[in-house]
Parts: structure tokens; C-alpha cells; sequence
């Protein structure tokens, strides 16, 4: 069986008013990130790792920030239409590892909505599904709570009779 692996790095700046969302999940904090989009850097990081894996390009390339059609988009449309791609080319999601570098707001009590938000929008199990976070120990933009990056590496698989 071929596996092929794919990475992707995500980062938004905070910015006041704006709602924070992660891995599809809307998560109470004083200021959310802000992006063309709902500027969800999880599923953004996601989608250029699975992107990666097929050498498709990035995410900015298969839906433009210029284009008004994404503008406040739910990133889970992204993601399902990433998705597509790679199944279009044969291929499924096999399993996805996701880091989060945030110094606040915690993100541990949110992995598991997280989870499942993913889940359905890959049509991958939850077990095979890892988000992790990390603080930078007061360090660099995100210590300074300027912004949170994302690192995403998943790999995918040949589809059954492909
Ligand atoms: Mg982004």
C-alpha cells in the first residue's frame, strides 16, 4: 500500500471582534483570528497537508482570498472540498496529526469537538484523527498572544479497487 505524506502550517493574527474558531468549533475567548475566511487555522493548516500529499497545491491557490465567494466562509466547506480532491485522484485520508502553538485560550477541553467536527468533514475515523496544543512559553508572536499557528501533517491512502 502506498501511503503518501502531506504538511501545512497555518497562522492568523488576533484581532478584536471577531469569533474564534478552531477545527470547526467556535471557542469563547476575548478575540478571534482574523482571515477572509472564518480564519480557522486548524482546518487551513489541514487542508494544505492534505493538499500536500498529492502535490495539488495550497489553499490559497483552489479557493483565492480575493475571491468574495469565501469571504467569512466556514472552513469546513475547505476541508470537505479538500477533501473531494484527493478522492478525485484516487486517494483517502488515512490519518491526520494536527499541532496548535497557542498561549491562551487553553485548547485541550475543545480537541475533542474538534475531533469530531474533522471527522465528519473527512470521513475518517476519530481514532485516526490527533490534535495536540502547545503554549511557546511566552515566547515569539504567539507567547505574545499576537496570533496562534498551526501545524498539520496527514498522509492518505489508495481508495479500495483504485
Ligand atoms: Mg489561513
Amino acid at each position: 500500500m502506498t501511503i503518501r505524506v502531506g504538511q501545512g502550517v497555518d497562522v492568523h493574527p488576533f484581532k478584536e471582534g471577531r469569533e474564534l474558531v478552531l477545527g470547526g468549533v467556535r471557542i469563547p475567548h476575548d478575540r478571534g483570528l482574523d482571515g477572509h475566511s472564518d480564519a480557522d487555522a486548524v482546518i487551513h493548516a489541514l487542508c494544505d497537508a492534505l493538499l500536500g500529499t498529492l502535490a495539488l497545491g495550497d489553499i490559497g491557490r483552489h479557493f483565492p482570498p480575493s475571491d468574495p465567494r469565501y469571504r467569512g466562509k466556514d472552513s469546513r466547506f475547505f476541508l470537505r472540498e479538500v477533501t473531494a480532491l484527493v478522492r478525485a485522484k484516487g486517494y483517502r485520508p488515512h490519518q491526520v496529526d494536527v499541532t496548535i502553538l497557542a498561549e491562551r485560550p487553553r485548547i485541550s477541553p475543545h480537541v475533542p469537538a474538534m475531533v469530531a467536527e474533522l471527522s465528519a468533514c473527512m470521513g475518517l475515523d476519530a481514532s485516526d484523527i490527533s490534535i495536540k496544543a502547545t503554549t511557546t512559553e511566552r515566547m515569539g508572536f504567539t507567547g505574545r498572544e499576537e496570533g496562534i499557528a498551526v501545524w498539520a501533517v496527514a498522509t492518505v491512502r489508495p481508495s479500495e479497487g483504485a
